[in-house]
Parts: structure tokens; sequence; C-alpha cells
């Protein structure tokens, strides 16, 4: 019920009002616009110094814990929707407020004792969290609301459906001695995983070579292994020196060997562990009602069971034959050639290789060439230009009152038409010291409807990583990095354009193999001239515009392993489905033998004596979802037909006015494939993904 904190998770923040810091002219005439819409815009108020993060931290749990109290101290009597699953909502608007903005400073103070003071506060409010779901004075308060079976509709009947079904999830409607049961198996499982995920984190393995055995790869990484004379020493844990042998080395053996290390790390550990833990999930699913740990995981997603997520897994597998047999020859033509045995075979430790030599003997492009197309800020106005268009949207600068950064920029939001402001975001895209690495949407205040029938309009953060401006060049990014700014983008609108009345709902809050298809739907944008055009120049002579041959090449290249890459990721949705629907107590030790089997039959036979599944992270927080990854990538490739065979393609703007209304405004409060098929105005297709991915064949015929 109160979700985990994770970046990309929205909540709210009531904070500082606009008041409360002398905020520019320009903002507080962007608030006073809102309030003429009975909206409300709001920057977060955030703390500076490491008490006042610790004030926050116990204001919130203190505030939290009087919320509930007055909850769980209502008699059946009084209970209503507002002072029930209304105030639920609203407990956890106040704490999630709290959780985004403190998770938003532990990634981006300057100070370091600032962010180790959120890092804790943010620990120590998690676990406070995991007891909410078992006050059972507030589960007795709001069971009495929903006995009396009122007549709800829309997002009330969404919000009491699904708080109920939290309590479900969690045991609290099972008499009280199972219910304690599985409040201590889920700790005991909280404690394992965490366990496993660390053995992850710790396991190293370095591995040494001789220069001739390192032949193929690049001087660069060479110079970063060297330990002596003719001693490379190189860590199978660390990905980027594992990709720069697997991928480069020409010697076989030497692929073989760095690969069975990599697939062996923490194995001594997690299998045992894993025997526990997966046991230990059957165990809970099964006492909560389900047949499988998969059918519990998956109730909540768009998929909602197993079988429908094992289908699509199965179907997907079968229909990627014929391209992944193709490329596989393709592979091995290069490894006759370059081996000169007529029978050589493709292993699993020879695909990134041949993949790597395919590319560069077909496709002989460099990326890098085309960041002189992409100065930083052409490209973000670029994309703000095409998003303001589609969607009918004016982004307008504002002058922030408190800046973390000297170059952090905010941007307010609004409808183009009416003037309507939708909400604030701020941009902070240049790495620095101890920000976090990645790039991520950040949410920092959620939508809500709040008192007196006002909405809170969001305000959200994009993190990101561009290369820095130099003094003689500006910021030039890559094709990827254009790319990631169109998804990451897409991730703000969807936040700030909601219009869902309760927390729960609003914007991104959706089922997490649904979140990113409109994102990933936007990627398509970067490989289309026209968009490309309407902003893409060298940055030295603005004349000149993306070579179309350029273009074409990256994604043919792009095209010739997809069925290699899909065929990986369904290799692990698979195995993920495979352990968590059919270990159980009574054939625990099975897990290795059979996960080893499901992924040697879906992908590359495996290296012999091998445990892949030890290291294997996306088991302990991603647990029979990993599936989501393609269900999401076939969902945005249906997505984007509707562009595609718009008039104006990807500049349509009613296309665009529709994923606004129809994905981007409901967010989760209706069910989203309902949305889905709204925004489409058709059933679902996997047609659209499979023709992106290379297989002309519809997968009808294929079993
Ligand atoms: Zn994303």
């Amino acid at each position: 019920m109160f979700r985990k904190i994770i970046a990309l998770s929205l909540m709210t923040g009531f904070v500082g009002s606009l008041g409360a810091a002398p905020a520019s002219a320009s903002l507080e005439e962007f608030a006073k616009r809102a309030a003429k819409f009975n909206a409300v815009v709001t920057l977060p108020q955030f703390e500076v110094t490491t008490n006042q993060v610790r004030d926050t931290l116990r204001q919130t749990i203190a505030g939290g814990n009087a919320g509930l109290d007055k909850v769980g101290a209502l008699k059946p009597a009084q209970v209503t929707f507002e002072n029930t699953v209304g105030a639920l909502d609203d407990v956890g608007y106040q704490i999630s407020l709290t959780a985004d903005r403190l998770s938003l400073i532990k990634e981006t103070s300057t100070n370091a004792a600032i962010r180790e003071a959120a890092t804790d506060a943010i620990k120590e409010l998690e676990e406070w969290m995991v007891g909410l779901d078992y006050r059972e004075d507030v589960y007795k308060a709001v069971k009495a609301y929903a006995d009396r079976k009122p007549k709800l509709a829309g997002e009330e009947a969404k919000l009491l459906f699904e708080t109920m079904r939290d309590y479900r999830r969690a045991g609290l409607d099972l008499p009280k001695p199972q219910r304690d049961e599985v409040e201590r198996m889920r700790k005991q499982l909280a404690s394992l995983a965490t366990d496993f995920e660390s053995n992850v984190t710790k396991a190293q393995k370095a591995v040494k070579f001789t220069k001739a055995e390192l032949e193929g790869v690049p001087e660069s990484f060479l110079e970063q292994f060297k330990t002596g004379t003719d001693e490379y020493t190189v860590m199978a844990n660390v990905t980027f020196q594992y990709l720069a042998v697997e991928d480069n080395a020409a010697r076989e053996e030497t692929r073989k060997k760095l690969l069975i290390e990599h697939d062996n790390l923490a194995r001594a550990d997690n299998i045992p562990l894993l025997e526990k833990i997966l046991p230990l999930r059957d165990d809970i699913a099964k006492k909560l009602g389900y047949k499988t740990w998969a059918d519990y995981q998956t109730e909540v997603k768009m998929v909602k069971n197993a079988a429908t997520a094992i289908e699509f897994v199965q179907k997907l597998k079968t229909g990627l034959q014929p391209k992944f047999d193709a490329e596989i020859a393709e592979f091995r033509k290069l490894k006759v050639k370059q081996t000169g045995d007529a029978k050589a075979q493709i292993n699993i430790w020879d695909w990134r290789y041949f993949s790597n030599e395919l590319k560069k003997e077909k496709y002989t492009v460099d990326a890098e060439q085309l960041r002189v197309y992409f100065p930083y800020q052409k490209a973000l106005e670029g994309m703000f230009d095409i998003y303001q268009s589609i969607f009918g949207l004016k982004f307008e600068k504002l002058d922030p009152p408190y800046k973390w950064i000297g170059d952090l920029q905010l941007y307010g939001v609004s409808d183009a038409d009416t003037g309507e402001p939708m909400g604030l975001f701020y941009l902070d895209m240049f790495p620095r010291e101890g920000k976090y690495n990645h790039f991520a949407q950040f949410g920092i205040i959620g939508g809500k409807q709040i008192a007196g029938g006002k909405y809170q309009r969001p305000t959200v953060a994009l993190i990101c990583n561009f290369p820095s401006p130099t003094k003689d060049k500006p910021s030039l990014l890559a094709h990827s990095d254009v790319e990631t700014l169109f998804h990451e983008f897409g991730h703000a609108m969807h936040s700030i354009l909601t219009r869902a009345k309760f927390s729960r709902f609003a914007g991104s809050s959706v089922p997490r193999d649904f979140v990113e298809a409109p994102s990933q739907m936007l990627e398509n944008w970067v490989w289309d001239k026209k968009v490309l055009d309407s902003f893409a120049a060298d940055y030295r002579d603005p004349s000149k515009k993306i070579p179309a041959e350029i273009l074409a090449k990256l994604k043919e290249a792009r095209l010739a392993v997809e069925g290699t890459r899909y065929r990986r990721q369904l290799s692990f949705g698979s195995v993920d489905l495979t352990l968590h629907t059919q270990i159980h107590d009574g054939n625990a030790r099975d897990t290795l033998p059979l996960a080893n089997k499901v992924l040697s039959d879906v992908f590359f036979p495996l290296a012999p004596d091998t445990a892949f599944v030890a290291y294997f992270g996306h088991l302990m927080h991603y647990d029979a979802g990993y599936y989501g990854y393609a269900w999401a990538d076939a969902i945005a490739a249906d997505m984007a037909t509707v562009f595609e065979r718009a008039p104006n393609g990807y500049f349509d703007k009613s296309a665009g006015r529709r994923l606004r209304t129809e994905i981007y405004e409901p967010g989760d409060s209706r069910d989203v494939n309902i949305s889905i098929e709204k925004f489409l105005g058709r059933p679902r297709s996997i047609e659209p993904f499979l023709k992106k991915i290379g297989i002309e064949k519809p997968l009808a015929d294929s079993r």
C-alpha cells in the first residue's frame, strides 16, 4: 500500500508554498495563473542541513503515525470513503513528498554530509513503512467501510478495490496465526534477498591474461589492465572490463575463460540462498491463495497472471527463431573465415565478439561522428519544440528561488490553448562529483486533488549526465544521449500532465510492465530523419544536416542483431518465470539445473559448470517481472504506429493530443489496458513490434 521508494515513483509534497521563499516575479505570476484554474503549483522546500533532514524525517513519521491513528480510532459507524481509503491516500502522499524530496537530495546535493543524512533518513523511513501495512486498527476501519459495499464508481471504486487488494496481498484477511506467519516469512524473505543482492555487489574475480591472449582488445583498455610485465588483470565483475574482452578478444579461449569466471560469480553463496528464497516465495504465495509466486507478482501488473506472461515469452521466442538462426549463421560465416575451420560453431562466449565483428564489417559507421550534430542546447530546444507542439503545451523558463547547483534550470509547463499551468520541471543535466550517475526523471511533488477541490500540480526533475561543455566546445551529445533525452523527458510529461485525483494513480504510477512503454515509444523520434532535421545540424556549420546514409546504416546495424538481443532478453524472462512457477519446497535442489536448462534452451547452450543465475540480481527486485522489458517494447512499438500512420507522422498534433488525454492524464486511474486501446483506437497488436525487430511472419502460425 505504501509504495517502496524508487526513482520514477511519484509522490508529492506539500511543503513550502511559494510565499515562503522570495520567488521570482515570473514564478509568482505562474502560481497566480494556476490559482485561476483552481490549481496549485509548488516548489519543494529543500532541506539544506543535516539537522533539517533529521527533523523532516521525525516530523514525517510522527505525522504519518498520527494520520493512521486517526483512521485506526474510527468506530464502524463513523467510517466514510474520505476518512478511510481517502485518508490513507493522503497519508501516503505526505510520506511520498518527503521520500521523493530526500531521494532527490541524496542524489544531487553537493554536500556529502547531507547526501549521507538523506540516505540514512530514507532507510529509516522505508523500515518504518514496512510495518504500516500490518496496522490492524487501520485495517479494521478500512474493512468496516468496504464491508458496507459502498456504491462507488471510477477512480474511487478502483482506489477502494486496490487498497483492499493490498491488504489481502499482505495477508491481513487471514486468521491471526497465518497472518503473523506470512509477516514473519516476508521479513525473512526481505533479509535473504538483501543478502543475495549484497553477494552480487561483493562478488569479485580477477582473471589474468598475457598480452597475446588479449589480442584484439583496444590499447586504451590494455593500459588499464596492465599489472606486470606481460600480465593483464581483468575483473570479471566489472561490466565494462568484462565487455571490453568479450566484445573484442580475438581468441576464443580468452573469451571462454572470462565468461566462465563471470558466470560463476557469487555461485557459492547465492545458489544456496536461491534454494531458500524460491521455495519461501512459493510458500508465501500459496498461503495467500495464489498458485505460484509469479501469479502473485503479476496480479498487479498489466499481464495479470503468470500464464499470460509465459505465453508472451514463448510466442516471441518461437517467432524470433528464424531471425535468430539467420543471425547465428552470419556470425558463423565470420568465425569460419577467421578460424579456417569449416565446422566452427557459435558458442555463448562468441556471440558478443561476432556481433561486434559483423557491425564493423558490414555497417562501418562511427556513431561518434554524429556528436557534432547534437550540441546539447539545440537538442534540448528541438525536443521542447516537438513536445510542445504535439502535446499542445507551452514551456517557459522561470527563475528558481533556490538552486542546489549553479546551472540548475526551472521551467513551467502550461496548456498552450488555455494557459492552464500543468506543473514544473527542473533540469540538472551535467555530471559532478557525488551526483547520481545515470539518467532519470525524479518525481518531487506528485499530482493530487487536495482540499477545497484544488489540484496540486506536479513538480519533477530530470537528473542527467550529459557531457559537460568545455572551453572551446559546447556539450556535444551522442545520438544515444538524444534518445535518452527524449525518453526521460517522456517520463516528465507522464508525471506532469496527470489529472488523476488520487496520489496512488497519478502520472507514471502505472504498472511496471507498462511504465516504460510511452517513453520507449518516444525513442523512435530520434531515428526519424525529419525529426532530426528539425534541430540537428553541425554546430560548426549549421547548414549541414545529418547525412541520411549514416542514419540508415545505424538503423541497419541495430537491426542486424535484434534477434540475438531479444532471445537473450527472453532467456532471462523465461528463467525468471520458470523458477517462480516451478521451484517449491520439494524440488529446491533442482534450481540450478532447471535454470541452466531454460537459459540454454532459449539462448545459447551455457558454458559447462556455470551458474549464471547466482549473479542475476534482477531475481531479487524484479522477480517474475523481467518479461516486462520485452512486453513494454511490444506496446511501445504498437503505440508508435498511431503517429507513424498519422498525416504528420511524429509531428502529428492530434496523435500527440491523444497520448496526452488517453495515457498521460489518466495515469493509473483507469486500467491501462483500456487507456492503451483508447489511444490506439483498436485492440492491441504485437505485429508492429515483430516488424520493428525484423520478423516478417506473423506469430499466429508458429507455436
Ligand atoms: Zn525509463
